[in-house]
């Protein structure tokens, strides 16, 4: 099946019928290994949308800005992984589901070599998409052990190495934050770091201010953050932030059964109380 001309047929269906008024999707970058995001308002337009294997960004990134919604009604074309970040933008009340049309696409893997996240990948074939485009991918549950496999080098360390190891990561950062700019989750309209009255978190770039930056918006992220993977392709530095996700994803996994992006009936496992929680940790 091929994949492009579908998704611009479906593009162009969607725009004719007036359904939407703008497609969010993938379009010729800088590069051929470069496709960048694209906004396309007319059926004429549609060429302009591609797919290959260099499709990495999380197109819902855009799609709760103002000046994007200022387009729609919108569809945005998804991967399996992206398609989560809408459950949870969902559930998070940033968006109404029925206002945006899901365009997933399937999906063997993106990247030369595939990005590692593909490699424990469960959503090949996007969940709860309007349409669903390409062959499918049967999606097969990947073990806990599997999933969670590689942060074995993490997890194997004294607390003492641990720490020495973040320490020197998170020395290289330069406070650019990329890493939060291009995660779909990471939505506040004033950011704890962009605060000076007072200043919690110090712009410049050095160690305990890098540590206090790397670590509050990792655990803003804890049981939300859906393993996209872009903030790590983002980070200039080369800073492993998907070590740090993956390790709370899991800590959330096994200490609350949740996963975020998969059904939007599950609660939300950092924002639910429950008289019989357990709180183990304040005892
Ligand atoms: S994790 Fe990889 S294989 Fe799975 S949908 Fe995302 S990009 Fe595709
Ligand atoms: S924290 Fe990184 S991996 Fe998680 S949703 Fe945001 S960009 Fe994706
Ligand atoms: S993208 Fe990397 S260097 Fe930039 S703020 Fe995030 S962690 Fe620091």
């Amino acid at each position: 099946m091929d994949i492009e001309k579908e998704l611009r047929e479906k593009a162009a269906e969607l725009l004719t019928s007036g359904k939407v008024k703008a497609v969010v999707g993938y379009g010729a970058g800088s590069a051929p290994d470069r496709p960048r995001a694209v906004f396309v308002t007319k059926p004429e337009d549609v060429e302009k949308l591609v797919w290959n294997k260099y499709c990495f960004y999380n197109l819902t990134t855009y799609i709760i800005k103002s000046e994007v919604c200022k387009l729609g009604p919108l569809a945005v074309v998804v991967k399996g992984c992206d398609a989560k970040t809408l459950v949870v933008l969902e559930k998070e009340s940033q968006l109404k589901r029925e206002d945006v049309t899901a365009i997933g696409v399937t999906c063997a893997g993106v990247g030369e070599p595939t990005q590692n996240k593909c490699a424990g990948c469960d959503v090949h074939t996007p969940i709860g998409c309007d349409f669903v485009i390409g062959d499918e991918i049967e999606n097969k549950e990947v073990s806990f052990e599997d999933k969670y496999g590689s942060l074995k080098k993490i997890t194997e360390m004294s607390r003492e190495e641990r720490w020495a190891f973040w320490e020197k990561e998170f020395s290289k950062c330069i406070k650019c934050y990329a890493c939060s700019h291009i995660c779909p989750l990471c939505y506040c309209s004033r950011c704890i770091v962009e605060k000076n009255q007072p200043q919690w978190i110090d712009s410049s770039s050095h160690g305990k201010g890098n540590f206090a930056w790397n670590f509050t918006r990792a655990f803003h992220l804890a049981g939300r953050c859906i393993g996209c993977g872009e903030c790590d392709r983002a980070c200039p530095m080369d800073i492993p932030l998907n070590l740090i996700n993956k390790q709370l994803a899991m800590e959330v996994e096994e200490n609350f059964n949740f996963k975020p992006g998969y059904d939007i009936n599950d609660d939300l496992a950092m924002a639910t109380y429950k008289e019989d929680d357990e709180a183990n940790f304040i005892k």
